[in-house]
């Protein structure tokens, strides 16, 4: 067991720190009070090389893992710039592309995410059917020689500064008739396709949509892999580096909170020494900071599960790392407020800035209740209970 990285991970937090050092958590807020993206941060951080860092090189990108996608989400997070997107373009749709993919699918996408200047936003969520994605009633259907979509997808991130969106629908068998999920590549400017921006009681330049599919139209090549059969392995590679890089999110994010905290404690004096020196204060940061440590320990073991393919211990690291960073971040950003004492509550100090982000992480990708029904079921051998 290493707990080391190797000189390459290493080089990689520092220089991603460095560049989120550069623009920091000011910069991310003063970029969503504007309604603004993050833009100049994507670009810089494309042209660097780390949005693509887990492309395969054959296809222009880094050659490496989640690992390392993990370790420029976490950084970027660290420096207060938890980018959503990342989560969903290079994560999830990028891995999905480069290990589903046709050919013609991999050759038209991947080296425009390898650059970062191709974004992609994810679909799968919907009104009706919630956690329980087997009631998605998105359709897709074979016409001529491609494809119809209807349907009605929520909270889809970035559906406004991505080029393509990845909906999860479901499309009848041709042999057995049952629906089954199969994935499509669709243009976010698709005749038919529209979306409205959700209002959200989060800080963030990357917003939520409702999204529209009403009778969208796509060219045969637009299904993910060689046959509907694909749909449903590609749907599960998505799910792990989701979660793992989410996780790692958390976890920038909760040590950028523990960061401003005790720079603050350290220095603020109300009775004539540091309010560090107060157990009561000291305490429940030092308790955040053990919580966040172990998720991290295993936000790493997730990823490197997941980099040695072994997807079914993977599949359990990365469900317990996401429970388990999503509630040290909100631990961490809720203690990290409380020590600021009314300060805490500013903008300027940038902690409650974080506050929606960290809750949402108790709710999505997948919601803390639905991790412990799969660790009940998966772990503990329980029945099923819904
Ligand atoms: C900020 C944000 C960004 C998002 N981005 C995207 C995105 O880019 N793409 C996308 O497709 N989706 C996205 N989502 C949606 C997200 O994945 C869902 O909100 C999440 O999966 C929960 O689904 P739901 O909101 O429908 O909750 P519901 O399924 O309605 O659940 C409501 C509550 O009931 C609990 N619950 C439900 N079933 C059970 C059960 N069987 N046992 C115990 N408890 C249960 C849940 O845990 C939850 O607490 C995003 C959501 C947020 C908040």
């Amino acid at each position: 067991m290493d707990f080391d990285h190797t000189p390459e991970q290493s080089q990689l937090r520092d220089a991603v720190a460095s560049l989120g050092t550069r623009y920091g958590h000011s910069y991310y807020v003063e970029r969503a009070k504007a309604g603004a993206h993050t833009d100049e941060l994507w670009v810089e951080a494309a042209k660097l090389g780390y949005l693509g860092v887990s492309v395969p090189a054959e296809y222009g990108g880094g050659g490496a893992g989640i690992t390392e996608l993990a370790i420029v989400t976490e950084e970027l997070a660290a420096t207060g710039c938890p980018l959503l997107l990342l989560v969903v373009s290079p994560a999830i749709v990028a891995t999905i592309v480069a290990k589903h993919g046709t050919p013609a699918q991999r050759d038209a996408y991947l080296p425009g995410f390898a650059e970062g200047t191709l974004k992609a936003c994810f679909a799968i969520t919907e009104p009706d059917a919630g956690s329980n994605f087997h009631n998605l009633a998105t359709v897709a259907r074979r016409d001529g020689d491609g494809y119809v979509l209807t349907g009605r997808k929520v909270y889809i991130s970035g559906a406004d500064e991505t080029s393509y969106v990845l909906v999860v629908a479901r499309m009848a068998d041709e042999r057995t008739g049952r629906l089954q999920p199969a994935l499509f590549m669709v243009p976010c400017d698709a005749p038919g396709l529209t979306y409205s921006k959700i209002d959200m009681e989060i800080v963030s330049p990357e917003n939520q949509f409702m999204l529209f599919l009403d009778e969208v139209r796509v060219p045969a090549g637009a299904l993910i892999g060689e046959s509907a059969e694909a749909g449903l392995p590609a749907l599960f590679t998505g799910l792990n580096p989701e979660r793992i890089t989410v996780a790692a999110m958390s976890i920038g994010t909760a040590r950028y909170a523990l960061s401003r905290a005790s720079a603050y404690t350290a220095t603020r004096s109300v009775w004539g020494r540091p309010i560090g020196s107060h157990q009561g204060v000291a305490h429940p940061l030092a308790h955040a900071a053990i919580q966040v440590e172990l998720a991290r320990l295993m936000v790493a073991k997730a990823a490197s599960l997941y980099d040695l393919g072994r997807d079914v211990e993977a599949g359990v690291a990365a469900n317990m790392a996401k429970y388990a960073a999503a509630e040290a971040a909100y631990l961490a950003v809720d203690t990290a407020i409380q020590a600021h004492g009314g300060n805490g509550m500013t903008t300027e100090y940038g902690v409650a800035t974080l506050m929606g982000g960290v809750r949402a992480g108790r709710i999505a990708p997948v919601s803390r209740e639905m991790i412990l029904n799969f660790v009940s079921q998966h772990v503990l051998g329980q029945q099923k209970s819904y």
